[in-house]
Protein backbone atom coordinates (compact mmCIF):
# COMPACT_ATOMS: atom_id res chain seq x y z
CA UNK A 1 0.00 0.00 0.00
CA UNK A 2 1.49 3.14 -0.71
CA UNK A 3 1.86 6.16 1.70
CA UNK A 4 -0.75 8.44 0.47
CA UNK A 5 -3.19 5.82 -0.42
CA UNK A 6 -6.11 7.10 -3.47
CA UNK A 7 -9.58 6.45 -2.48
CA UNK A 8 -11.94 7.26 -6.07
CA UNK A 9 -15.29 8.28 -4.31
CA UNK A 10 -18.10 7.46 -6.30
CA UNK A 11 -20.97 9.51 -5.07
CA UNK A 12 -18.83 12.62 -4.02
CA UNK A 13 -21.30 14.83 -4.51
CA UNK A 14 -24.19 12.93 -2.12
CA UNK A 15 -25.50 13.98 1.01
CA UNK A 16 -23.01 11.13 2.81
CA UNK A 17 -20.25 11.07 0.30
CA UNK A 18 -19.34 14.34 0.48
CA UNK A 19 -18.87 14.67 3.75
CA UNK A 20 -16.83 11.21 3.67
CA UNK A 21 -14.79 12.55 0.99
CA UNK A 22 -13.68 15.94 2.97
CA UNK A 23 -13.07 13.96 5.76
CA UNK A 24 -10.43 11.21 3.84
CA UNK A 25 -8.93 14.14 1.99
CA UNK A 26 -8.36 16.20 5.36
CA UNK A 27 -6.94 12.79 6.64
CA UNK A 28 -4.53 12.94 3.86
CA UNK A 29 -5.88 10.40 1.29
CA UNK A 30 -5.50 11.46 -1.87
CA UNK A 31 -9.14 11.83 -3.27
CA UNK A 32 -10.12 11.20 -6.81
CA UNK A 33 -14.30 12.77 -6.89
CA UNK A 34 -17.01 11.37 -9.38
CA UNK A 35 -20.77 12.36 -9.10
CA UNK A 36 -23.31 12.28 -11.62
CA UNK A 37 -23.95 16.03 -11.13
CA UNK A 38 -20.66 16.89 -11.53
CA UNK A 39 -21.21 20.31 -9.63
CA UNK A 40 -22.55 18.74 -6.48
CA UNK A 41 -18.78 17.69 -6.06
CA UNK A 42 -17.17 20.80 -6.96
CA UNK A 43 -16.49 22.09 -3.54
CA UNK A 44 -14.70 18.69 -2.62
CA UNK A 45 -11.67 20.87 -4.80
CA UNK A 46 -10.99 23.00 -1.70
CA UNK A 47 -9.93 20.25 0.28
CA UNK A 48 -7.66 19.28 -2.44
CA UNK A 49 -9.63 16.04 -4.07
CA UNK A 50 -9.41 15.86 -7.59
CA UNK A 51 -12.64 16.17 -9.76
CA UNK A 52 -13.00 13.36 -12.52
CA UNK A 53 -15.49 13.29 -15.50
CA UNK A 54 -16.66 9.83 -15.26
CA UNK A 55 -16.36 6.81 -12.46
CA UNK A 56 -13.55 5.12 -15.04
CA UNK A 57 -11.17 8.60 -14.37
CA UNK A 58 -11.30 8.16 -10.73
CA UNK A 59 -10.66 4.80 -10.74
CA UNK A 60 -7.49 4.50 -12.85
CA UNK A 61 -4.91 4.50 -10.43
CA UNK A 62 -6.95 4.11 -7.23
CA UNK A 63 -6.15 1.74 -4.26
CA UNK A 64 -9.87 1.55 -3.48
CA UNK A 65 -13.24 2.44 -5.35
CA UNK A 66 -15.60 3.77 -2.77
CA UNK A 67 -19.53 3.74 -3.71
CA UNK A 68 -22.00 5.75 -2.32
CA UNK A 69 -24.94 6.47 -3.71
CA UNK A 70 -28.84 6.24 -3.51
CA UNK A 71 -29.39 2.73 -4.49
CA UNK A 72 -28.05 -0.47 -5.76
CA UNK A 73 -28.77 0.06 -9.14
CA UNK A 74 -26.88 3.61 -8.99
CA UNK A 75 -24.41 1.90 -7.43
CA UNK A 76 -23.81 -1.36 -9.98
CA UNK A 77 -24.12 1.42 -12.68
CA UNK A 78 -21.00 3.54 -11.52
CA UNK A 79 -18.93 0.12 -10.92
CA UNK A 80 -19.38 -1.29 -14.38
CA UNK A 81 -18.03 1.98 -15.68
CA UNK A 82 -15.72 2.05 -13.73
CA UNK A 83 -14.56 -0.89 -14.25
CA UNK A 84 -15.17 -1.45 -17.61
CA UNK A 85 -17.06 -3.98 -19.67
CA UNK A 86 -14.16 -6.81 -19.47
CA UNK A 87 -14.65 -9.00 -16.47
CA UNK A 88 -11.39 -10.83 -14.99
CA UNK A 89 -10.37 -14.55 -14.58
CA UNK A 90 -10.60 -14.27 -10.75
CA UNK A 91 -6.61 -14.85 -11.28
CA UNK A 92 -5.92 -10.83 -9.71
CA UNK A 93 -5.45 -9.98 -13.62
CA UNK A 94 -8.22 -7.43 -12.16
CA UNK A 95 -11.01 -6.45 -15.35
CA UNK A 96 -8.00 -4.57 -17.22
CA UNK A 97 -6.31 -5.24 -20.86
CA UNK A 98 -3.43 -3.40 -20.46
CA UNK A 99 -3.02 0.35 -19.95
CA UNK A 100 -5.36 1.75 -18.07
CA UNK A 101 -6.24 -1.34 -16.19
CA UNK A 102 -8.60 -0.92 -12.68
CA UNK A 103 -6.83 -2.59 -9.75
CA UNK A 104 -8.74 -1.83 -6.68
CA UNK A 105 -10.70 -2.80 -3.31
CA UNK A 106 -14.14 -1.73 -3.86
CA UNK A 107 -15.45 -0.65 -0.70
CA UNK A 108 -19.53 -0.72 -1.03
CA UNK A 109 -20.73 1.70 2.14
CA UNK A 110 -24.13 2.70 0.22
CA UNK A 111 -27.56 1.28 2.00
CA UNK A 112 -28.28 -1.60 -1.09
CA UNK A 113 -29.81 -4.02 0.68
CA UNK A 114 -29.22 -7.98 0.90
CA UNK A 115 -30.11 -8.52 -2.84
CA UNK A 116 -28.45 -5.58 -3.98
CA UNK A 117 -25.37 -6.46 -2.46
CA UNK A 118 -25.11 -10.32 -3.60
CA UNK A 119 -25.62 -8.35 -6.87
CA UNK A 120 -21.99 -6.69 -6.22
CA UNK A 121 -20.77 -10.27 -4.91
CA UNK A 122 -20.91 -11.47 -8.22
CA UNK A 123 -19.82 -8.71 -10.22
CA UNK A 124 -16.69 -8.51 -7.69
CA UNK A 125 -16.40 -12.14 -8.35
CA UNK A 126 -16.67 -11.66 -12.25
CA UNK A 127 -14.21 -8.57 -11.99
CA UNK A 128 -11.94 -10.83 -9.63
CA UNK A 129 -11.65 -8.01 -7.17
CA UNK A 130 -12.49 -7.51 -3.60
CA UNK A 131 -15.54 -6.28 -2.09
CA UNK A 132 -15.85 -4.73 1.40
CA UNK A 133 -19.62 -4.36 2.10
CA UNK A 134 -19.63 -1.50 4.38
CA UNK A 135 -22.81 0.33 5.31
CA UNK A 136 -22.32 3.17 7.89
CA UNK A 137 -24.90 4.10 11.01
CA UNK A 138 -25.21 7.97 11.24
CA UNK A 139 -26.66 10.72 9.13
CA UNK A 140 -25.92 13.94 7.75
CA UNK A 141 -23.58 15.47 11.00
CA UNK A 142 -21.85 12.46 11.97
CA UNK A 143 -20.96 12.19 8.56
CA UNK A 144 -19.49 15.24 8.48
CA UNK A 145 -17.78 15.34 12.04
CA UNK A 146 -16.23 11.82 10.88
CA UNK A 147 -18.26 10.24 13.60
CA UNK A 148 -20.23 7.37 11.70
CA UNK A 149 -20.54 3.95 12.87
CA UNK A 150 -18.64 1.41 10.18
CA UNK A 151 -21.08 -1.73 9.73
CA UNK A 152 -17.68 -3.66 7.92
CA UNK A 153 -17.65 -7.08 6.31
CA UNK A 154 -15.85 -9.20 3.84
CA UNK A 155 -12.43 -10.40 4.16
CA UNK A 156 -9.79 -10.08 7.12
CA UNK A 157 -6.74 -9.82 4.76
CA UNK A 158 -8.52 -6.28 3.15
CA UNK A 159 -8.47 -4.72 6.67
CA UNK A 160 -5.06 -2.68 6.34
CA UNK A 161 -6.50 -0.74 3.17
CA UNK A 162 -9.76 0.02 4.52
CA UNK A 163 -8.96 0.67 8.00
CA UNK A 164 -7.41 3.91 7.58
CA UNK A 165 -10.45 5.13 5.55
CA UNK A 166 -12.99 3.77 8.19
CA UNK A 167 -10.98 6.11 10.90
CA UNK A 168 -11.32 9.16 8.70
CA UNK A 169 -15.13 8.60 7.99
CA UNK A 170 -16.04 6.80 11.54
CA UNK A 171 -15.84 6.81 15.35
CA UNK A 172 -16.16 3.37 15.23
CA UNK A 173 -15.82 0.19 13.01
CA UNK A 174 -17.77 -2.71 13.97
CA UNK A 175 -16.47 -6.24 11.50
CA UNK A 176 -19.57 -8.45 11.20
CA UNK A 177 -18.17 -11.47 9.44
CA UNK A 178 -18.41 -12.47 5.80
CA UNK A 179 -19.32 -9.55 2.71
CA UNK A 180 -23.11 -9.25 3.39
CA UNK A 181 -22.79 -9.34 7.13
CA UNK A 182 -22.31 -5.86 7.00
CA UNK A 183 -25.36 -5.24 5.57
CA UNK A 184 -27.57 -7.65 7.28
CA UNK A 185 -26.37 -5.49 10.37
CA UNK A 186 -27.40 -2.28 8.59
CA UNK A 187 -31.08 -4.00 7.77
CA UNK A 188 -31.38 -4.25 11.62
CA UNK A 189 -30.24 -1.21 12.83
CA UNK A 190 -32.98 1.06 10.18
CA UNK A 191 -35.53 -1.51 11.57
CA UNK A 192 -35.10 0.81 14.83
CA UNK A 193 -34.68 4.11 13.25
CA UNK A 194 -37.23 3.97 10.62
CA UNK A 195 -39.58 2.45 13.90
CA UNK A 196 -38.65 5.45 16.20
CA UNK A 197 -39.21 8.55 13.82
CA UNK A 198 -42.39 6.75 12.38
CA UNK A 199 -43.75 6.43 16.31
CA UNK A 200 -42.36 9.91 16.79
CA UNK A 201 -44.07 11.63 13.65
CA UNK A 202 -46.94 9.88 14.58
CA UNK A 203 -46.98 10.68 18.44
CA UNK A 204 -46.14 14.34 18.02
CA UNK A 205 -49.06 14.64 15.59
CA UNK A 206 -51.61 13.17 18.20
CA UNK A 207 -50.27 15.20 20.78
CA UNK A 208 -50.97 18.43 18.46
CA UNK A 209 -54.22 16.89 17.71
CA UNK A 210 -55.38 16.43 21.15
CA UNK A 211 -53.96 20.11 22.14
CA UNK A 212 -51.21 18.64 24.45
CA UNK A 213 -47.68 20.57 23.88
CA UNK A 214 -45.58 18.74 22.42
CA UNK A 215 -42.55 20.30 24.78
CA UNK A 216 -44.23 18.60 27.77
CA UNK A 217 -44.06 15.24 26.19
CA UNK A 218 -40.56 15.96 26.04
CA UNK A 219 -40.29 17.26 29.60
CA UNK A 220 -41.69 13.93 30.50
CA UNK A 221 -39.52 11.61 29.40
CA UNK A 222 -36.43 13.78 30.02
CA UNK A 223 -33.44 11.85 31.22
CA UNK A 224 -35.17 8.62 32.28
CA UNK A 225 -35.50 5.24 30.51
CA UNK A 226 -37.81 6.37 27.58
CA UNK A 227 -35.48 9.10 26.70
CA UNK A 228 -33.48 8.80 23.42
CA UNK A 229 -31.52 11.59 21.63
CA UNK A 230 -32.51 10.64 17.89
CA UNK A 231 -35.93 10.95 18.97
CA UNK A 232 -35.08 14.59 19.60
CA UNK A 233 -33.16 15.72 17.00
CA UNK A 234 -35.99 14.40 14.74
CA UNK A 235 -38.68 15.74 16.93
CA UNK A 236 -37.30 19.23 17.01
CA UNK A 237 -37.62 19.23 13.37
CA UNK A 238 -40.93 18.34 13.11
CA UNK A 239 -41.96 20.93 15.51
CA UNK A 240 -40.18 23.27 14.41
CA UNK A 241 -41.36 22.23 10.99
CA UNK A 242 -37.99 21.97 9.43
CA UNK A 243 -37.59 19.00 6.88
CA UNK A 244 -34.19 19.92 5.26
CA UNK A 245 -32.77 16.49 4.33
CA UNK A 246 -29.83 14.96 6.11
CA UNK A 247 -31.80 11.69 4.93
CA UNK A 248 -33.97 12.07 2.66
CA UNK A 249 -38.13 10.73 2.61
CA UNK A 250 -37.55 8.81 -0.48
CA UNK A 251 -34.11 6.94 0.57
CA UNK A 252 -36.02 5.99 4.14
CA UNK A 253 -38.77 4.50 1.89
CA UNK A 254 -36.41 2.54 0.13
CA UNK A 255 -34.71 1.24 2.58
CA UNK A 256 -37.72 0.28 4.24
CA UNK A 257 -38.51 -1.49 1.19
CA UNK A 258 -35.21 -3.53 1.95
CA UNK A 259 -36.44 -4.36 5.15
CA UNK A 260 -39.54 -5.47 4.15
CA UNK A 261 -38.10 -7.76 1.61
CA UNK A 262 -35.72 -9.18 3.70
CA UNK A 263 -37.91 -10.22 6.01
CA UNK A 264 -40.20 -11.95 3.24
CA UNK A 265 -36.51 -13.86 2.32
CA UNK A 266 -36.00 -14.94 6.13
CA UNK A 267 -39.60 -15.91 6.77
CA UNK A 268 -40.40 -13.56 9.01
CA UNK A 269 -43.33 -11.67 10.34
CA UNK A 270 -43.28 -8.08 10.26
CA UNK A 271 -46.77 -6.54 10.03
CA UNK A 272 -45.52 -2.95 11.99
CA UNK A 273 -42.71 -2.71 9.30
CA UNK A 274 -45.00 -2.99 6.43
CA UNK A 275 -47.35 -0.30 7.81
CA UNK A 276 -44.27 1.92 7.91
CA UNK A 277 -42.66 0.69 4.39
CA UNK A 278 -46.23 2.19 3.22
CA UNK A 279 -46.59 5.08 5.21
CA UNK A 280 -43.15 6.32 3.91
CA UNK A 281 -43.68 5.29 0.80
CA UNK A 282 -47.17 7.26 1.01
CA UNK A 283 -45.16 10.05 2.11
CA UNK A 284 -42.19 10.21 -0.49
CA UNK A 285 -44.74 10.32 -3.18
CA UNK A 286 -44.83 14.59 -2.34
CA UNK A 287 -41.95 15.14 0.23
CA UNK A 288 -39.62 12.89 -0.68
CA UNK A 289 -36.73 15.27 -0.98
CA UNK A 290 -37.53 16.23 1.94
CA UNK A 291 -36.15 14.85 5.53
CA UNK A 292 -37.27 11.54 6.66
CA UNK A 293 -38.94 13.43 9.30
CA UNK A 294 -41.27 14.89 6.76
CA UNK A 295 -43.34 11.55 7.24
CA UNK A 296 -45.15 13.42 9.87
CA UNK A 297 -47.12 15.20 6.96
CA UNK A 298 -49.20 11.99 6.25
CA UNK A 299 -50.15 12.17 9.94
CA UNK A 300 -50.98 15.29 9.79
CA UNK A 301 -51.27 17.10 6.08
CA UNK A 302 -52.77 20.45 7.36
CA UNK A 303 -50.16 21.03 9.50
P1 LIG B 1 -28.23 11.69 -1.58
O1 LIG B 1 -27.69 12.92 -0.94
O2 LIG B 1 -29.66 11.62 -1.88
O3 LIG B 1 -27.39 11.46 -2.94
C1 LIG B 1 -27.66 10.38 -3.78
C2 LIG B 1 -26.46 10.13 -4.66
O4 LIG B 1 -26.72 9.08 -5.59
C3 LIG B 1 -26.07 11.36 -5.51
O5 LIG B 1 -24.68 11.37 -5.68
C4 LIG B 1 -26.78 11.05 -6.83
O6 LIG B 1 -26.24 11.73 -7.93
C5 LIG B 1 -26.50 9.58 -6.91
N1 LIG B 1 -27.36 8.87 -7.84
C6 LIG B 1 -28.68 8.58 -7.70
N2 LIG B 1 -29.11 7.87 -8.76
C7 LIG B 1 -28.04 7.72 -9.59
C8 LIG B 1 -27.85 7.08 -10.82
N3 LIG B 1 -28.85 6.43 -11.43
N4 LIG B 1 -26.63 7.11 -11.38
C9 LIG B 1 -25.60 7.76 -10.77
N5 LIG B 1 -25.72 8.39 -9.59
C10 LIG B 1 -26.93 8.36 -9.01
O7 LIG B 1 -27.85 10.37 -0.76
P2 LIG B 1 -27.22 10.20 0.70
O8 LIG B 1 -28.19 10.67 1.73
O9 LIG B 1 -25.83 10.68 0.71
O10 LIG B 1 -27.20 8.58 0.76
C11 LIG B 1 -26.29 7.81 0.00
C12 LIG B 1 -26.41 6.36 0.44
O11 LIG B 1 -26.09 6.28 1.83
C13 LIG B 1 -27.81 5.79 0.28
O12 LIG B 1 -27.74 4.42 -0.02
C14 LIG B 1 -28.42 5.99 1.67
O13 LIG B 1 -29.48 5.10 1.94
C15 LIG B 1 -27.20 5.75 2.54
N6 LIG B 1 -27.23 6.40 3.86
C16 LIG B 1 -27.69 7.68 3.99
C17 LIG B 1 -27.68 8.26 5.26
C18 LIG B 1 -28.20 9.66 5.50
O14 LIG B 1 -28.49 10.00 6.66
N7 LIG B 1 -28.31 10.53 4.51
C19 LIG B 1 -27.23 7.53 6.37
C20 LIG B 1 -26.74 6.25 6.19
C21 LIG B 1 -26.74 5.69 4.92
P3 LIG B 1 -26.78 13.21 -8.30
O15 LIG B 1 -26.07 14.13 -7.35
O16 LIG B 1 -26.39 13.38 -9.71
O17 LIG B 1 -28.27 13.20 -8.09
Amino acid sequence: MNDRQTVAVLGAGSTMGQAMARNLARAGLCVRAWNRTAEKARPLEDDGAELCATPREAAEGADVILTMLADADAVIDAIEAALGDGGGDGDGDRGGDGAGAVDALWLQMSTIGEVGTERCVELAEAHGITLIDAPVLGTKQPAEEGKLVVLASGPSDAKPIVEPIFDAVGQKTIWAGEAGSGTRLKITTNTWVLAVVEAGAEMIALAEGLGVEPGLFFEAIEGGPLDLPYLRLKGKAIVERNFEPSFRLALAAKDARLIEESAQRHGVDVPLFSTIRRRLAEGATDHGDEDLSATYLTSAPGA
